[in-house]
């Protein structure tokens, strides 16, 4: 990737594609492309035709989407497929028709099988039924990888992808009900901190198992991958990008604790859906190709409560 380069970061403004910008800029790279999705719905074909016939993007990093925690993928799995659906095959399809020589498709851990051995290899996608709670999400993720798959297959494009584990970091979204369990449970504790309350509720049985990739280091990732690899070198195989370490949600929830300095209980509610019971991320190819992340989840969770503390309130979507 030259650093002159028109490099397209779609979803600039989320939590991945703001993580992408920031390390595309602190390595220079002097043309980085973006667009709002007020002046560029991506789920409008004739929108995006348009735009990639006017900027001519040599790359692409496809990071806008639609995502959600648990109950917002349960609640509206039809807006989550038709969303994402739309976004990327418009997206992909458009980069290879103006000949955008490299693109790389953000997915999720939710894509591998509910009951996918763990540590999950990339050679493990489509080998069983998925999760119920996210279904329509990870349907969506893997036509868009498929779709990469079959276009560098029929016309020799060098499109990948990558599947990270649980994100979370600056320009997370905070919504109470939306949101992923990480910053979910940043906002609860601080609140009851707040408040002075007794107690904090952590949904479900606090039992699943999860790995959280902090973003920045999923940036650093995405740009090492975009430089070092290729479809080519893992036969068409998406990567699968994380720590490869994972905790118990009621673990996280005493982490969390921790930093925020809440000094109440923790109550769980077994009412609410624990979802898939562990999904480890196999990392040992992109250990292969050289990489490993930086940030131990204690001190991301710090770097993420600082965030919300500098946004509280902003960052609601
Ligand atoms: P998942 O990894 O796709 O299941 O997505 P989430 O981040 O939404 O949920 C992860 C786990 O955290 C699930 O077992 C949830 O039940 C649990 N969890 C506990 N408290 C919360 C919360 O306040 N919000 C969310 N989203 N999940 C929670």
């Amino acid at each position: 990737m030259e650093k002159s380069a028109g490099i397209y970061v779609a979803g600039h403004r989320g939590m991945v594609g703001s993580a992408i910008v920031r390390a595309l800029e602190a390595k220079e790279y002097a043309k980085i492309i973006k667009r709002a999705s007020k002046e560029l719905d991506l789920r409008r074909q004739e929108h995006v035709e348009r735009f990639f016939a006017d900027e001519m993007p040599e790359y692409v990093f496809l990071c806008a989407a639609k995502v959600g925690g648990i109950i917002a993928n349960s609640a509206y799995p039809a807006d989550f497929m038709y969303d994402n659906m739309m976004i990327q095959m418009n997206v992909i399809h458009e980069a290879e028709k103006t000949g955008v020589k490299k693109l790389m498709l953000l997915g999720s851990s939710c894509i591998y099988p509910r009951m996918a051995p763990q540590p999950m290899p990339e050679r493990c996608l489509l080998t069983g039924e998925l999760e119920k709670t996210n279904e329509a999400y990870a349907l969506a993720k893997i036509s868009g990888l498929k779709y990469c798959c079959c276009l560098n297959t029929q016309y020799g494009t060098d499109y990948i992808s990558v599947m990270p584990a649980n994100l979370y970091g600056p320009n997370d979204n905070y919504h109470p009900q939306h949101s992923h369990v990480l910053p979910a449970l940043i906002r609860r504790f601080h609140e009851a901190k707040d408040r002075d309350a007794k107690k904090v509720t952590v949904w479900g049985t606090g039992k699943p198992l999860r790995e959280f990739l902090y973003v920045d280091d999923l940036a650093s990732a995405c740009i090492f991958l975009m430089q070092n690899y290729g479809q080519s070198d893992l036969g068409n195989e998406t990567v699968n990008v994380g720590t490869g370490k994972e905790v118990t949600i009621g673990e996280l929830a005493e982490l969390i604790k921790k930093v925020v300095g809440f000094e109440g209980e923790i109550d769980f509610d077994a009412s609410k859906p624990d979802g898939t019971p562990r999904k480890l991320l196999d990392v040992r190819k992109l250990a292969k190709l050289g990489w490993r992340y930086k940030t131990e989840l204690e001190e991301g969770i710090r770097l993420a409560y600082r965030d919300f503390l500098q946004g509280a309130g902003r960052v609601e979507r």
